[in-house]
């Protein structure tokens, strides 16, 4: 993994702890060279700080995003810093973590990043009780097929793969609709309506749970 990041005292803290955990750990010490080594590849995952000398975090990143979209990268902010940026550049594909920080927090966002890597790569996804097979477009429900549309079947795929995480109907929008949606319309409640009705057992208890004011999450009590 890379370290992009011009404070040698964590430079040194994170080569530690990271090594500690078995992963081979390299640094930059400015933006211009992390962007440089990030861009030549050779790593799984890169964790980038934002306020760099030569070119600041915010620039690597949208560089990395163009060059590399697969590459997991985690930021790092100081506390108030630029979060609200950093959520706004690009909601649910970054994955930051404001200093200080522990070393455990930052390796279970790697494993997390990582694990979805190995997902991405996979052909059946599974989760709530719900197995979906990529290939043949098969669902099943508690092992009882489930018929569903086109739509109603990426909708679910992109829930399964945030299993567990709250989604805004924006980003439910932005990548199952995959177009600037007017942001007004309730396309996505309305086939979130479907798949629940589909997805419903005897009891009438679906997995898809309603966040209120936020959006919806799959897996998971009702809140
Ligand atoms: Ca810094």
């Amino acid at each position: 993994m890379l370290v992009i990041e011009d404070e040698p005292g964590i430079v040194d803290f994170l080569r530690r702890g990271l090594q500690a955990q078995g992963y081979a750990v390299e640094s930059a010490l400015d933006g211009l060279d992390g962007e440089r080594r990030a861009l030549g590849g050779g790593f799984d995952v890169v964790v980038l700080d934002l306020m760099l000398p030569g070119r600041s975090g915010l620039e690597v990143l949208a560089s990395l995003r163009r060059a590399r979209p697969a590459l997991p990268v985690i930021v790092l902010t100081a506390r108030g810093e630029v979060e609200d940026r950093v959520a706004g550049l690009d909601a649910g594909a970054v994955d930051y973590l404001v200093k200080p920080f522990a070393m455990a927090e930052l390796v279970a966002r790697m494993r997390a990043q990582l694990r979805s890597i190995a997902e991405a790569s996979s052909t059946t996804l599974s989760g709530a009780g719900l197995d979906v097979d990529l290939l043949t477009r098969e669902v099943r429900r508690d092992g009882e097929p489930v018929a569903l549309s086109t739509t109603e079947f990426e909708l679910l795929v992109f829930l399964l793969r945030h299993h567990g995480q709250v989604l805004t109907r924006e980003q439910i929008l932005s990548s199952v609709w995959g177009y600037a949606h007017d942001p007004a319309t309730n396309v996505v409640d309305v086939y979130i309506g479907y798949l629940r009705r589909k997805l419903a057992r005897a009891d009438g208890s679906t997995p898809i749970v309603t966040v209120r004011s936020v959006g919806y999450r799959l897996g998971g009590a009702e809140e």
